[in-house]
């Protein structure tokens, strides 16, 4: 018996090729650092848990187990609740978006909509387009499908058309965040979404519209999607965790006509539908317009947040950081002066009691390691206050330390 063959010591288990791509989530294991005591956490991408629409949910729970019990308890249609489906049809279609019912897929949290897009658009090689910085569950969505990421350049207004333009022959899709991107929170203005819109016509590349932040603005509602643009050219993502509850696990999708079979396989084969109970007691919650009321509270919250980080971020970083106080959304992007890196800082800020995550996770390729997220929604404005000064605290004793010091 050769020693490969010894049970007793060789694992029975042998992996697919995709696994050695994929990585646990930078974020996730900074949160475990982050619940440490002592810790204010700017890290997470979570909700304020205040803003969570308890009682309502709790009246739409016993409604729909006193009305429709055994319908809400039993498998469901792949698609989703019909009702849900149409009020999402409802909705994207006032937004300007060829939306019609037979085209809205439920899903679980548009987190699972990424996924089922890997699946059904990717084969290992073909070129996904994504911006620089994008999201991380992207990155981790596409990845075991073995894809070659190609980082498009962006400035502060978002993509540049012309690196759409460069994008290789027979890109499969460009990703894209028009709202509040995650990380950098910032939001593509008009004329340069009708840019990105016709760089992408013109190169054949189809968009993916990821929108979980769009109700999120504290300053101005942000321009028309992308894919009111261009409808049959963008498949376009939605979610209910940043409006109501990311528990819920509660996304959709708008897809293009022909992708919508090839998705709903897929996403028969993930999980043969989404939870028949929370769909209809989201449906009940919102149906008859909760959502109008209930996102303007939590704009208010968030708003007042924002400021206090924007504040405190004046008042407490370095000379030579640099952000932009995002008009919507959860985060801040800061880039640190020359000589700090996020990454190899942060255990030094949790020692201080302040978390937050490197920015370098966010890129498909040339990390900028100066940058990092700060989220602004989970702490109150005065313990925001207080994190900042430990994290101004923390770069400025690091800057006077590697600073040659005076003969
Ligand atoms: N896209 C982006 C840009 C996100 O930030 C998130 C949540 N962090 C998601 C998708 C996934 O959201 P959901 O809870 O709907 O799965």
């Amino acid at each position: 018996m050769t020693p490969s063959q010894d049970t007793t010591t060789t694992s029975p288990w042998h992996l697919a090729q995709r696994c050695a791509r994929m990585n646990p989530s930078v974020i996730r294991e900074i949160l475990k650092l982050t619940e440490l005591p002592g810790v204010r956490s700017l890290a997470g991408g979570l909700p304020s848990a205040d803003t969570f629409p308890v009682e309502a949910m709790r009246d739409a729970a016993a409604r729909v187990l006193a009305d429709t019990p055994r319908e809400a308890l039993q498998y469901a249609a792949s698609e989703g609740f019909g009702p849900l489906r149409e009020w999402v049809s409802a909705q994207m279609t006032a937004a300007g978006l060829d939306a019609p019912a037979e085209r809205i897929l439920i899903t679980n949290g548009s987190q699972q909509g990424l996924d089922l897009i890997g699946k059904v658009m990717l084969d290992e090689g073909s070129t996904v387009a994504v911006e620089t910085p994008t999201y991380l569950g992207a990155l981790q969505a596409f990845t075991p499908n073995q894809p070659v990421f190609a980082a498009v350049e962006c400035d502060r207004d978002g993509p540049l058309a012309d690196g759409i333009a460069r994008l290789p022959r027979g890109t499969r899709f460009m990703y894209v965040l028009p709202n509040f991107q995650n990380p950098t929170g910032r939001v593509v203005p008009a004329a340069r979404r009708d840019e990105i819109v016709a760089a992408a016509q013109r190169a054949g590349v189809p968009l993916v519209e990821d929108n979980p932040y769009g109700d999120l603005w504290y300053d101005q509602a942000p321009p028309r999607p992308l894919a009111s643009r261009w409808a049959e050219g963008t498949l376009y993502l939605g979610s209910f965790s940043k409006v109501l509850a990311p528990g819920l696990r509660l996304g959709y999708m708008v897809c293009p006509q022909p992708l919508f079979s090839k998705v709903l396989q897929a996403k028969q084969a993930a999980d043969l539908h989404t939870g028949s109970f929370t769909q209809r007691v989201v449906h009940q919650v919102i149906r008859d317009g909760f959502l109008a009321q209930h996102i303007p509270t939590i704009r208010d919250r968030y708003r007042v947040q924002r400021d206090a980080m924007a504040a405190a971020l004046r008042a407490h970083l370095p000379a030579g950081s640099e952000w932009q106080a995002p008009s919507g959304g959860m985060f801040f992007w800061v880039r640190l002066p020359e000589g700090c890196d996020a990454m190899a800082l942060l255990p030094k800020a949790v020692e201080a009691g302040v978390a937050y995550v490197p920015g370098a996770a966010f890129f498909a390729e040339n990390a900028d390691v100066r940058t990092l997220r700060l989220s602004f929604v989970t702490l109150a404005p005065a313990d925001i206050e207080d994190a900042v000064a430990k994290l101004g605290g923390v770069l400025k004793t690091h800057l006077a330390d590697r600073s040659p010091v005076a003969a």
